[in-house]
């Protein structure tokens, strides 16, 4: 339901939450955040309010982080639950998702076949697990690889352990923007979430992948061309 991620010198927990707590008008039954730390990718999420996952963040205190992906979700396949929250990931990538991903099903059999299991009952689960089945060490290329078999919508926020560094976004069928900071960029499902950092952003069109690192965002087309998206300036009041 609500996508944000960060990438800078900031502490990307705090904006994340804070990004997140923008996003809260569309509703939401459960939160997550994914950070890169050293050693890899922390998890923390819960069901329901964003105040929960406060409570589990204070507990955890993790390390600072500079680059991490949040989501609130909005349940469309497997109940409100700690499990099904995102981000949902393998031990290399971590993943949040807006959207419904229509063949799931067909996809979950194939990759129990390849041995993969399952803890959650969502669409967005298989969606990671597919990406983890294509990677060999080149995201773009694992993403291009797994989207190709996907039926659905998706407005997705990636992380890999190997590249700590960097985020990466696609869009299909569901809204996402990325902003555009001073060393340091962002991705959201809406504007609202980048207003107290940037009022600068672009709008992924079908098919995009962006490539969001702290000193620039690659656009790469439906066709893996790299293209350039316009800048575009917010005049919302905050
Ligand atoms: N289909 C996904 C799920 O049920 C994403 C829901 C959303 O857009 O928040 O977990």
């Amino acid at each position: 339901c609500g996508i944000v991620g960060y990438v800078g010198k900031r502490n990307a927990q705090d904006v994340l939450l804070d990004g997140l707590e923008k996003l809260e008008y569309r509703g939401y039954d459960s939160a997550g955040v994914a950070l890169a730390l050293e050693g890899g990718i922390r998890v923390v999420k819960s069901k329901g309010r964003l105040a929960e996952l406060r409570k589990r963040l204070a507990v955890e205190a993790l390390a600072r982080s500079g680059c991490g992906i949040g989501h609130t979700r909005w349940a469309t396949h497997g109940e409100p639950s700690d499990v099904n929250s995102h981000p949902h990931s393998t031990p290399r990538v971590s993943i949040v998702h807006n959207g419904i991903i229509e063949n799931y099903g067909v996809l979950k059999e194939r990759l129990v076949a390849k041995g993969y299991t399952f803890e959650s009952e969502t669409d967005t689960e298989v969606l990671v697990k597919l990406i983890d089945s294509c990677y060999e060490g080149e995201p773009l290329k694992a993403l291009r690889a797994a989207l190709a078999m996907v039926r659905g919508s998706y407005a997705l926020a990636v992380l890999f352990r190997d590249f700590p560094d960097t985020l990466f976004a696609v869009k299909r069928e569901s809204p996402l923007i990325v902003g555009w900071g001073e060393e340091e960029n962002f991705i959201a499902s809406d504007i609202p979430a980048l207003l107290k950092y940037t009022r600068r952003y672009s709008v992924l069109e079908e098919g995009d992948m962006a490539v969001v690192n702290a000193d620039g965002i690659r656009f790469y087309n439906e066709f893996a061309e790299p293209v350039e998206r316009e800048v575009l300036t917010a005049n919302w009041d905050q």
